[in-house]
């Protein structure tokens, strides 16, 4: 049971107004809507590079 998305509680989609229905999934850094389907892409760290 390993799941990697988790929900964004208590925030709101931007699409569709549904609340608490975003859910992120860090491997693909994209939040996607579980109401509407509506994916966006995230920006975790800008101007950053790790090595
Ligand atoms: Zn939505």
């Amino acid at each position: 049971m390993n799941s990697p998305a988790h929900l964004l509680d208590g925030l709101r989609c931007s699409i569709c107004g549904a609340l608490n229905v975003l859910w992120l999934d860090p491997l693909r850094g994209l939040v996607e809507c579980r109401e509407c389907g509506q994916t966006a892409l995230t920006i975790p760290e800008t101007g950053k590079e790790t090595s």
